[in-house]
């Protein structure tokens, strides 16, 4: 029996490489519907002609892609992702990048799907609300980082966690003591890993790994006082918890997404040869060192964003979507990104610390933040 997947984001780095992996493994997947944005038009086409997909979603280019489609439904609209989400099958894998992917996932939560998270910021902006809907199982990681806290975790009790410690490569600036005047085509160039663009700059400020402690801690259900994060530039080891009697349990294997996103897919099982492994018959060496806080003030600030809770996070994250926006445009400085993110917190700390009841509390605090936001980039410009 194949596994029917839906794939949203499918025309995005996951989704792209969680279709090569179905191409490699026909006998274990098949493909039902996928969704995108509709910016890759002839992408999003070939991937259901070569899948036979019975679903497309996109939210434009539609008329395009119909006629391109003929047989294929196709579901249009802001709200596709969802509506595609809630579509029965065996696994949701949501490679949609930013917050617009949190209401696909509670959509396939609520279905009853099984969704493999690449979408980090579903926890992120809306983690109590996920958490709420997610039952045994159900939510499986896809970042790297989790999927290896997970991993280490099978088997193991939580009162028996000591900590969870997340690496982190340092992206292209671990070793550049001044970082005021990092260019857009710099922060665009990761040493390790290759991902879409918002994913690549959150990972020059390390933006990306105070996202992850929120998402850690939502998944894991630790508190912030015990996740850490720690540089380490190979990006071999993926992370690893710390239990109560000193031991550690880390997960290493080269960087690959292919791992994790096929664990996501075909879990419990593993997909044979999903990477390729480490290489023992040559010499390595695995580097750790602690974070510099001056220069990287994105982590110390998600765990006081993240204790904080309520909408908070939320705001972290919308404010930081505009910010990042603003770099690439060229209208901000690459320092100035995590800065404004932190006025945005503090200007926002005050009114959102209150529980989230539904997305559309999420909405709201987020278009607050990416106002607040704005507004703050004015003054700069
Ligand atoms: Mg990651």
């Amino acid at each position: 029996m194949t596994r029917e997947l839906v794939i949203l984001g499918s025309t995005g780095s996951i989704g792209v490489q969680a279709l090569e992996i179905v191409e490699a493994n026909p006998e274990l997947f098949s493909v039902l519907a996928i969704s995108a944005a509709g910016s890759s038009p002839d992408l999003l086409i070939a991937q259901a002609k070569k899948f036979k997909v019975k679903v497309v979603g996109v939210a434009k280019n539609a008329d395009l892609i119909r006629q391109a489609l003929p047989g294929v439904e196709v579901v249009d609209g802001p709200h596709a992702s969802r509506e595609v989400a809630a579509i029965s099958c065996d696994v949701v894998l949501n490679g949609i990048t930013g917050s617009i992917g949190l209401a696909p996932t509670i959509a396939a939560l609520e279905a009853d799907n099984r969704v493999a998270l690449a979408n980090k910021e579903s926890l992120v902006a809306g983690g109590d609300l996920v958490i709420a809907r997610a039952k045994e199982n159900q939510l499986l990681p896809v970042d790297s980082e989790h999927s290896a806290i997970w991993q280490a975790l099978i088997g193991e009790k939580k009162s028996e966690i000591s900590k969870l410690i997340l690496t982190a490569s340092g992206g292209p600036f671990r070793d550049r003591p001044d970082l005021s005047d990092v260019t857009v085509q710099e922060a665009l160039a990761h040493p390790t890993w290759v991902m879409g663009p918002v994913v690549t700059i959150n990972s020059a400020t390390l933006m990306n790994k105070g996202l992850e402690i929120i998402e850690a801690h939502y998944l894991f259900g630790i508190p912030y006082s015990q996740i850490e994060a720690v540089i380490h530039p190979q990006s071999v080891v993926h992370s690893m918890v710390e239990f109560v009697d000193g031991s550690t349990i880390a997960q290493a294997s080269p960087p690959n997404m292919k791992g994790p996103i096929s664990l996501a897919l075909s879990y419990p099982h593993r997909v044979p040869a999903a990477t390729k492994a480490i290489d023992w018959t040559q010499s390595h060496t695995w580097n750790f060192a602690p974070i510099d806080t001056d220069r990287f003030p994105a982590v110390s600030l998600a765990r006081e964003v993240g204790s904080i809770g309520g909408g908070l996070p939320a705001v972290f994250n919308a404010a930081n979507e505009v910010a990042v926006q603003a770099f690439v445009e060229g209208k901000l400085k690459f320092t100035e990104i995590v800065k404004t993110v932190s006025q945005v917190v503090d200007s926002l700390r005050g009114s959102v610390s209150g529980p989230l009841r539904d997305l559309a509390d999420v909405s709201a605090i987020e278009e607050d933040a990416r106002r607040t936001a704005h507004e703050l980039l004015k003054k700069v410009g």
